[in-house]
């Protein structure tokens, strides 16, 4: 029996009034030709379009959180750098970055010891694509943004982070620099390099934490730090150092007795002349994050200079891991998006069955939920982009479940998307294997999902007026009362044994609240209302009967119905 693939997408009988179709698979069947290396079957490929402008959710999020007037002002950049992470240009920077992996010549000539970092020029381009559209910069213009350089900041994080070829983590590490070193002026000129829009001046920072003995519990540090009469001298072993072409680095360190302090290095002598007694003991040899240099590193009478006061440093590293980890929130989410603009434009080429595969309902159900996940996950990150520099307690808990929540959902996501093209999705050239490989890391660093779990429980019992007071602004008081309720029914071993589930449904209920709020407002639509009841119960409710009847049509709007153009530009 032949099955018209218009009545199948839309839930219909199979009697059909689709004639043409049914003619199209007959007549498909009766004269196929044979195929060689150079003719036959070719599948077009899928193209992605201006990253701005085709993008539901971000346009959402503007309307949302940035005034008129700063949008005024923002849109055109957000435009060209749209335009600029699908051009061919960084096409070549990112294949050159992943061909032309890093390395480090350890010996001249004459077996000198010189520890030189060789980068590729894909890797380097992307600072000059970074600098000049102001990743780090427009964070702390408050004079050109009007206070809301953060919510700019990260809109463009959002749309260069997939095609940066990771260079949003040296970034993200540089943010961080910038904030702590801003509140003392003896680092003026060292922040003013950091937040610099001219390439020729912008420092990038390293940020060393982890030693052999951890990188979720660094009580153990064993790098060390003395006094001298010009500062510190610090020796000891960094077991992962990312970003080894940075200029400078935070590092903590023993400062026996008082504990673990904060310092700032510069990577080189001030002559510029070799390094500040740093040697690269080897790079790492990573799953993903390829182009991007990371390293151990051994530490010889580093000369560095104490940020803030001796034994707080792990208190003051834990408000540059406050920025790290909405680096790492929004990286996360731009790349699954990426990733599903992939899979969402190959199934709108793709033909399968005799029909086109975005109209079969299986495949668009997968598309249009991923795509709801999505709307709710933006929600949640630049939500949690609202509370930086506000002084708002709740940052420290926002951060913590959007980085972990937001990193695991976007595993999952680019996992499926590369499914979504079948064996092609497995391919190098569709940049999906790279979206997943680098995906990986995103729960590791800045913390492990348990690492932030466990944060998050420990956090809750200290916030829990401004965790009301948020929820009554955003109408769900009584979901907070709950939640709040059975977490206070549990005791400390229940809590910390489910640390996750705590954490996540946490996420779930800080979601929910966002998307209802957004799906109140005078101008939603179908997009809103389905996000909405996508995530009432964090999962679509099955359905059933004739609600399953118009399910496809649903699908598809949410799937294509704003976001119609795939034409420009080749992956
Ligand atoms: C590509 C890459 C780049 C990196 N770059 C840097 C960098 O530039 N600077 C830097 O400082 N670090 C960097 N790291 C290190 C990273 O931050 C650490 O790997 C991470 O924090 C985990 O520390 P660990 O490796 O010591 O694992 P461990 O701390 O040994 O963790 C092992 C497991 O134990 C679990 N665990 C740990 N503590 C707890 C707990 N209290 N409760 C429950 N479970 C727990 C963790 O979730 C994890 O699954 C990088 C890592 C990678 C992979």
């Amino acid at each position: 029996m032949l099955i018209c693939p218009k009545c199948l997408a839309f839930g219909k009988p199979r009697v059909s009034p689709h004639k043409a179709s049914v003619r199209r698979i007959v007549s498909c069947k009766m004269s196929r030709a044979v195929s060689s290396s150079d003719s036959g079957f070719f599948q077009k490929p899928p193209v992605l379009t201006n990253q701005f402008t085709s993008d539901p959710h971000l346009g959402r999020i503007l309307n949302l959180y940035v005034s008129h007037s700063v949008q005024q002002k923002a849109i055109p950049e957000f435009k060209s750098l749209g335009d600029i992470v699908v051009s061919e240009k960084i096409s070549r920077l990112i294949e050159n970055a992943e061909r032309e992996l890093p390395y480090v010549v350890q010996y001249d000539e004459w077996g000198r010891r010189i520890d030189k970092l060789v980068t590729s020029e894909g890797w380097r381009g992307m600072k000059v694509i970074a600098c000049e559209n102001g990743l780090v910069a427009d964070g702390y213009d408050n004079e050109k943004w009007q206070g809301q350089g953060r919510l700019v900041q990260f809109i463009k994080v959002y749309l260069f982070n997939p095609s940066s070829a990771t260079f949003t983590c040296p970034l993200s590490m540089t943010d961080g620099a910038a904030q702590i070193l801003s509140r003392d002026p003896a680092f003026k000129e060292i922040f003013a390099r950091l937040v610099s829009r001219d390439v020729s001046e912008m420092w990038t920072s390293g940020q060393w934490m982890t030693e052999r003995t951890g990188g979720s519990d660094v009580s153990r540090t064993e790098t060390q730090a003395t006094k001298t009469s010009s500062g510190y001298s610090i020796t000891g072993f960094k077991f992962f150092s990312s970003a080894t072409d940075s200029d400078m680095a935070l590092l903590l360190a023993q400062t026996p007795p008082s504990g673990l302090s904060l310092f700032y290095a510069p990577l080189r002598t001030a002559s510029g002349q070799g390094f500040n007694g740093v040697r690269i003991h080897r790079l790492k040899n990573k799953l993903g994050t390829r182009p991007l240099p990371t390293a151990e590193l051994e530490l010889r009478d580093m000369k560095g200079e104490l940020v803030g006061k001796e034994g707080c440093g792990v208190k003051n590293i834990s408000s540059v891991l406050n920025i790290t980890r909405c680096w790492n929130a929004i990286s996360s989410i731009s790349g699954a998006q990426r990733a599903w603009n992939i899979a969402s434009a190959y199934a709108a080429e793709r033909t399968v069955f005799g029909t086109q595969l975005n109209l079969l309902p299986t495949h668009l159900s997968l598309l249009s939920s991923m795509n709801l996940m999505l709307r709710g996950l933006t929600h949640l990150a630049f939500h949690t982009i609202l509370f930086l520099g506000s002084g708002d307690v709740l940052l420290r808990l926002f951060a913590a479940v959007a980085k972990a929540y937001c990193a695991k959902k976007t595993i999952e996501i680019v996992s499926e998307c590369l499914e979504a093209c079948g064996g092609q999705g497995y391919m190098e050239e569709t940049s999906l294997p790279r979206l997943y490989r680098d995906s990986q890391v995103l729960s590791i660093w800045e913390g492990t999902t348990n690492v932030l779990s466990s944060d998050v429980v420990k956090t809750i019992p200290k916030l829990v007026t401004e965790l009301f007071a948020w929820a009554e602004k955003k109408g769900v008081r009584r979901e907070m009362e709950e939640y709040l309720s059975r977490f206070d029914g549990m005791d400390q071993v229940v809590r910390f044994t489910r640390a996750r589930e705590i954490s996540f449904e946490l996420a779930e209920l800080l979601v929910w609240a966002l998307v209802k709020e957004d799906a109140e407002r005078e101008d939603a639509g179908v997009f809103e209302r389905e996000c909405l009841l996508y995530w009432k119960s964090a999962r679509p409710q099955v359905e059933t009967g004739s609600q399953a009847q118009d399910r496809a049509k649903i699908d598809y709007e949410i799937v294509y119905g704003r976001n119609p153009e795939y034409r420009h530009s080749r992956l």
